[in-house]
């Protein structure tokens, strides 16, 4: 869906006005300038169109430290947007910090609706108009409070966006959707920190009561993904035991909603039961992965020297992940999943066309056949791949082919055209 970012320097009502597009009714965090605030991006729909709306923010692209975080999120923010709704408060005035969103507005040539808010009642209308002045088109007079004039503006935003997709054909392109998941304690909350460059924080309204999946904007080498369920990986309540159903559903949405899985260990202790549970979903639910061993600087030679063996015995199944030894505290190797993440979406995303897949099936089926069964011989006659992302591969035979006959035919097909960091599918049509 297209993404709508709502910027504005602090104190206009930006979250006040994002709880009013979302429908929501629950109170708001103040918008106290100088506090760190994350970018938060929900889930939005309007007259049957669905957006995702990106929460910035206070924005003062002059002042020094917070502020200057603060502007370089809302700029990222506006890079990756659809669309930008721009708030100013109607009751003050356009300031000085206005005029510098507005030339980093327009530099970025995207869309934008001119939010004037805080127009509570129809005497303060002509204020709104006064925001004419800054060159941004027709003002949209609104009171974010009291849901005067949302309707409109809502509208104007949908004007605003790119036409929608024909029919329900999945997005291509938009910011890749990673989830990071694993047990409680691995250090997911502490990896994305790292990852996304410093400490930072959900602020959501009234702590602890929302229930919606959070996602972020990441930036990694250049490249912006779409981290999932960001509330579920920061959350910092300890899980009483009835909780960890409620946790392991939420993993569990999260693989499904993401196209690359980066599957968190603690690699100073044992893997569990549920490590290998989590891996197992990632798998069976066809997304890519990425296994990111953590607290690296945990672990002493006697310690890896087991965890090889426990590789080899527990994770041989997922061989064709890739695997990073990482520690989210020292920043060690963090770098590299970025590179990692990108490989495996294009393992995740191979297409093999038909003629070179049929050559290879040719050649293999001559060099090994299936055994020999009751004096007959099943055969693999031709294949075609169905489906990418994960690669999906329907082989025609004649005679039903052994489950090892299958591991050896996936082996083979990784060894010839790669998939690294993704599952792969392979179905049967067996001609009697
Ligand atoms: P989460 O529940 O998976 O999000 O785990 P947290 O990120 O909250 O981390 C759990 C604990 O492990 C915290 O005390 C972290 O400081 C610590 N931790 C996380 N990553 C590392 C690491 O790479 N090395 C060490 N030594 N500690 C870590």
């Amino acid at each position: 869906p297209p993404v709508v970012a709502v910027v504005g320097r602090p104190n206009v009502g930006k979250s006040t006005l994002v709880n009013r597009i979302l429908g929501r009714r629950e109170a708001v965090v103040q918008d106290v300038p100088g506090v760190t605030r994350d970018r938060v991006s929900y889930d939005a729909t309007w007259s049957g169109r669905d957006f995702v709306l990106v929460d910035t923010g206070g924005w003062a692209p002059d002042a020094e430290g917070m502020a200057a975080q603060i502007a370089e999120q809302a700029e990222l923010a506006i890079a990756t947007a659809d669309a930008v709704v721009f708030v100013v408060d109607a009751t003050v005035g356009t300031l000085d910090t206005d005029e510098a969103v507005v030339r980093v507005l327009r530099r970025s040539r995207k869309p934008v609706v001119l939010a004037a808010n805080k127009v509570d009642d129809q005497r303060s209308e002509a204020e709104a108009a006064s925001m004419w002045n800054l060159g941004l088109g027709e003002p949209h007079p609104v009171s974010a409070l009291h849901g005067r004039g949302s309707g409109d503006l809502l509208d104007a935003i949908l004007e605003a966006l790119p036409e929608a997709p024909r029919s329900t054909e999945p997005v291509v392109g938009g910011p890749r959707r990673v989830a990071i998941v694993g047990r409680p304690n691995v250090g997911k909350s502490s990896l994305l920190n790292k990852v996304a460059g410093r400490q930072r924080s959900v602020v959501d309204n009234a702590a602890g009561t929302t229930v919606d999946p959070v996602d972020e904007l990441v930036e990694v080498d250049g490249v912006v993904y779409r981290f999932i369920d960001t509330a579920g990986i920061r959350r910092r309540v300890k899980e009483a035991s009835g909780h960890e159903y409620y946790a392991s559903l939420r993993t569990q949405a999260a693989i499904e909603r993401a196209e690359v899985c980066v599957v968190v260990v603690d690699a100073s202790e044992p893997l569990t039961e549920q490590d290998l549970r989590i891996l197992t979903s990632v798998e069976e639910t066809g997304r890519a992965l990425l296994i990111a061993f953590n607290k690296w600087d945990l672990t002493d030679e006697e310690r890896r020297r087991y965890l090889g063996r426990e590789m080899e015995r527990d994770l041989v199944q997922f061989g064709w992940a890739e695997h990073v030894n990482i520690s989210a505290l020292t920043g060690r190797h963090v770098d590299r999943l970025g590179p990692a993440i990108e490989q495996a979406l294009a393992g995740w995303e191979t297409r093999v066309s038909t003629g070179k897949l049929n050559a290879f099936l040719g050649r293999l089926v001559a060099a090994h056949p299936h055994p020999v069964r009751g004096g007959k011989q099943p055969r693999i006659l031709f294949g075609t791949q169905a489906q990418t992302a994960p690669p999906t591969f329907v082989l025609f035979t004649s005679g039903t082919l052994e489950a090892g006959y299958l591991r050896f035919v996936e082996r083979r097909l990784r060894e010839e055209f790669g998939f690294v960091g993704s599952p792969v599918h392979l179905q049967v049509r067996a001609r009697e």
